[in-house]
């Protein structure tokens, strides 16, 4: 080793010694020992490895209490951490889906906190089913007999198939055999349900012919998928609920539905196309209907599967069902996102999915001219800061080619250099709270949909 290396090492302080720096000694007070000494650690570790390889010590070496300080920072900063949604698709799966309402999060903290009613009756003191609350709720707002809550929707649909259908054939448009991200697809689903998938008719167009022609001795079932997350257009044809149970009471074969979204609400209040409802399904005679709880329907992640009582008997009883089912944090939420429901006058207020889907656009644009000067002047001049017409979308596959019109700041470098604007992107993205917002036509664009803390916005925005 050179004298220059041998000098440059002899400059990192020993551990023990720091430890007793009276600027680290409050770090052990308020991270721990074990922590503080894991973090000179690897502090030192770094300082050695920057001199064999750059031969300097690294610039924070001068100061390793506050090189100390931001590693633990850092480091206990926790993963999941809130953002601002200023992407423009409000339900968005990577962002965690459906914001809870304030209902939903006290009942979600009771539960956290306190022992609960899961599975105890208060009257008579019997094991109650878990479901059953929730249950009661679900057969109210849609018209079935009864209900089943599991993990989500992939879990809802796989237990349906397996308590149904397992060893047996069901039967399913070519048009429906969907697949949703993150390797949910309808056939390898009915693979590992223990089904075999009976395909009928062509990618755009199948006849209830088709599905007769399908029947055997073995088939268990006929399944319709809502192709939410895509549409076929164009030269189509395909059998409707209503249409497909009429011509299953022939074979006394039942129908069912894997809903996707499954909104409760008819979504033209929001300005938005209607999207099938478990509760009409319901009524068309679908002996089973599955969807997801943190879509459109703005609860907690979940998968509830309403419908006839003998088959959601099954359904409880099956192995699959213990392994898949709700926890009560789940359940707490989803409770009091369905209590709601039953009080539609204020449904829009309370609940933040609909609130957000129901935004009017001239609000929004509003909202954005009053965020629009102190922007400009603080992003000025490096960048130009403006307010534009926009487009929002549902997200989570529910309407997947309709949006809503919205506002959006956008930021557009001076210098025209695409560099500086990832380099915007990612410096908002590394805020306290992270902003959000995406890259398109060479500017980025914060659409405001989901912008409800205005103050917390600007605070970030201003640093
Ligand atoms: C979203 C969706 C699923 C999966 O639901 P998760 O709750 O995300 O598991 C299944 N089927 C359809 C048609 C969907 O739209």
């Amino acid at each position: 080793m050179t004298q220059d290396l041998r000098q440059l090492f002899s400059q990192i302080p020993a551990i023990d010694r720091l430890l007793h720096d009276p600027q680290i000694t409050p770090l052990v007070a308020r991270f721990g020992h074990t922590q503080v000494v894991n973090a000179l650690r690897e502090r030192v570790q770094q300082a050695r490895q920057s001199i064999l390889q750059a031969q300097v010590l690294p610039a924070w070496a001068q100061n390793w209490a506050t090189a100390v300080a931001q590693y633990l920072e850092q480091a206990g900063r926790p993963a999941i951490r809130r953002v601002f949604n200023l992407t423009g698709t409000v339900l968005h799966t990577n962002l965690g889906r459906a914001l809870q309402a304030e209902a939903a999060v006290h009942a979600v903290c009771d539960a956290m906190r306190y022992p609960v009613t899961l599975e105890y009756s208060l009257d008579g003191a019997s094991r109650g089913h878990r479901d059953q609350a929730v249950a009661g709720l679900l057969c109210q707002l849609t018209g079935a007999e009864d209900a089943c809550v599991v993990n989500n929707n992939a879990a809802a649909v796989l237990l349906m198939l397996a308590a149904t259908a397992a060893g047996k054939e069901v039967v399913v448009s070519r048009g429906e055999l969907v697949e949703i991200g993150g390797a949910f697809r309808i056939p390898d689903v009915m693979r590992q349900a223990g089904c075999q998938l009976v395909e009928v008719g062509t990618t755009n167009r199948t006849h209830s012919k088709d599905y007769r022609q399908a029947v055997t001795e073995n088939t268990a079932l006929f399944m319709k998928v809502h192709t939410s997350n895509y549409q076929v257009m164009g030269f189509t044809a395909s059998v409707s609920e209503a249409q497909l149970v009429a011509e299953a009471q022939a074979y006394g074969i039942p129908v069912v539905t894997d809903l996707g979204s499954g909104s409760l609400l008819d979504m033209r209040t929001c300005g938005l196309p209607p999207e099938p409802m478990p509760q009409q399904l319901i009524a068309d005679g679908v002996s089973l209907v599955s969807f997801s709880g943190d879509k459109l329907l703005g609860g907690p992640q979940a998968g509830i599967i309403v419908g006839k009582k003998e088959l959601i008997a099954n359904i409880q009883q099956h192995p699959l069902k213990r392994a898949l089912r709700a926890d009560k944090m789940t359940l707490a939420a989803l409770e009091a996102t369905l209590r709601l429901y039953l009080q539609p006058e204020t449904l829009f207020e309370n609940l933040p999915t609909l609130r957000l889907l129901h935004r009017d656009a001239a609000a929004i644009h509003e909202q954005a001219q009053r965020l629009l000067p102190a922007l400009a002047a603080h992003y000025s001049p490096a960048f130009t800061v403006a307010v534009q017409p926009c487009l929002s979308q549902p997200g989570s596959g529910a309407l997947p080619v309709d949006s809503l019109p919205s506002a959006a700041l956008t930021f557009t470098p001076v210098s025209g250099q695409g560099s500086e604007l990832e380099a915007l992107a990612a410096r908002l993205r590394g805020l306290p709270v992270p902003v959000i917002g995406r890259i398109a036509g060479g500017g980025l664009w914060l659409d405001l949909r989901c912008l409800e803390d205005e103050a917390g916005l600007l605070e970030m925005l201003l640093q």
